[in-house]
Order: structure tokens, then sequence, then C-alpha cells
């Protein structure tokens, strides 16, 4: 896959977008474009402002190489509140391993006393700032979004996103450090959500996680199209019209599914608490 990555190096004119999104001020997206690749991802919509309506999501990844220099001279300037890190990307997608940007926010936000940071990404790179994380404890959380349990159905729903196995490793991890995590079940995919999920939920609680959050899949044309493909290559014996039918028109199995998750995450995490954030 990185052979066939088209990486650009851009310079950005702003780092901190105010968002509506509730809980947060505002989010930083250190990269347009995310290596993961995942075929439900509702940020390909940023292929269209970025210039790259006709490659593949997942294809392309522009760097905002400027980005510290300009987070830097925001900061200071800007009323405090809460970034979200980030929101149509993963900020620990492969390609920080060279470029530290993720990295360079945390060092800026750890400076600036007035903001505090959420962390959102699927990949246990993020391990690598743990000592960073450590210094701010009092003003991050880390969560890691997991769609599915299923080690086959993560290979073809999101090829390069962090095995969820080290999503998990990478939980318990954080919170033996003393920082707040939590776990993000998004999209909610029929079928692929529900396999191996009361085992997975159990392997989350274990590993410390005290919030758990839900969303529903967004259904969108082209998105639509990627996702069916993927039941096919999951499993080629579904019933790929009633997968079409529940993913455009599923509001109760969404309701169901939601409560199931809800009465197996109160079964094995009796201290904690949920959230559908639809
Ligand atoms: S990790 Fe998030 S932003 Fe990246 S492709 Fe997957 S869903 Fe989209």
């Amino acid at each position: 896959m990185e052979s066939r990555l088209k990486v650009t190096e851009k310079a950005c004119k702003t780092a901190l977008s105010k968002t509506q999104i509730s809980s947060y001020d505002y989010t930083i997206n250190p990269y347009t474009g995310c290596e993961n690749g995942c075929v439900y991802c509702y940020a390909n919509f940023m292929r269209r402002f970025s210039g790259h309506l006709r490659d593949r999501w997942g294809s392309f990844v522009d760097v905002k190489v400027n980005l510290l220099d300009v987070l830097g001279k925001e900061l200071p300037r800007k009323p405090g509140g809460k970034i979200w890190l980030s929101s149509v990307c993963d900020p620990y997608q492969p390609l920080e391993k060279k470029y530290k940007l993720s990295q360079g926010v945390i060092n800026l936000v750890s400076r600036n006393s007035g903001f505090s940071l959420s962390v959102l990404t699927k990949s246990s790179l993020v391990l690598r700032d743990l000592d960073l994380l450590e210094q701010m404890k009092d003003r991050v959380d880390v969560g890691f979004t997991i769609t599915t349990f299923s080690p086959k159905a993560q290979r073809i729903f999101e090829p390069n996103a962090s095995r969820v196995s080290d999503r998990i490793k990478a939980l318990r991890r954080l919170n033996e450090a003393g920082i707040d995590t939590w776990v993000f079940i998004a999209p909610i995919l029929p079928y692929a959500t529900e396999e191996d999920l009361e085992c997975g939920l159990r392997r989350v609680a274990e590993a410390g996680v005290k919030r758990l959050m839900t969303d529903r899949y967004n259904a969108r044309g082209m998105i639509i199209q990627q996702t069916i493909q993927a039941y096919k290559q999951w499993n080629a014996e579904m019933d790929l019209k009633k997968v079409r039918d529940l993913l455009w028109h599923g509001d109760e199995c969404y309701r169901q599914l939601d409560d199931r998750i809800a009465r197996l995450w109160k079964e094995v995490a009796t201290d904690a608490t949920y959230e559908a954030v639809f």
C-alpha cells in the first residue's frame, strides 16, 4: 500500500478550526487524507475539498508541514477550550512516524494551560508519545475507535489500521499510566460489529476503559458501495440486498444493536459509562 501512497507536503494557513461538534471547541487535522483507508469513512468527502476528487480515499495524504509553526502562533491568541485531534483523519496514521505532527501538537498544547486535548485514533503509535501525554494527564484523554472485534472483518473494512488487539493493549498501557481513555464503537455495522462483540467488550473493560460511546453508520452514495463490497468480501454468503436495506434504512436495527451493546457493556464494565451519539 505504501508504495502507491501519494504524499504531498503542503503549507496550511490555519491550524485550529472552530467546531460546532458538542464537547469540543476546536479541531486540528495534521493531515488531509488517511492511509488507514477504512471503507466506511465519512471523511471521504474531504477528497472534494482538497483537489483529490479522482483519488481513492486511502491513496493520498497531504501533510501540513508548517502546522506546528502556525499552531504555536495561534494558541496564545485564542481563548482556551477543548481540542479534538483529529476529526477527519487519524492523527496517528503511519506517516505520523516520520512527520511527528501530532506529537508536536501535544507538546504545544501541553505548554498552553487554557487548552485540553482529546485524541481519537485507531493506532497504537500513540504510545510513542506516552511521556508527553503523562505530562498533561489532567487535560488529555485518548479514545480508540473500534468498529469490529473480528480480525477478519477488520482487515477488510479498515485494511491499514492497527489490529484491534493492539488497540486494546494500547488502552491498557494508557490506563496504567493514569490517562483517561474511552472507546468509540463506530460506525456500528450490522453483522460486522456483532461478531465477537461480547468477548471484545469484555477485553476493553479488562483493559481499564470506563467510557464507551457508539455511533451508527452514516449512509452516503459512494461510501455505501464500498461498504457493501466489503461485506461481500467478508462473507460471500451474505444477503447483500438485506445489508443494503439495513445500512440505508435500518433505524430499528441500529436501535436494537445499540441496546445490545449498552446491555453487554453494563454487564462487563459495572462502574463505567455509556453514551450513544445518534
Ligand atoms: S481511521 Fe478514521 S479518518 Fe482514517 S480512514 Fe479510518 S475512519 Fe477515516
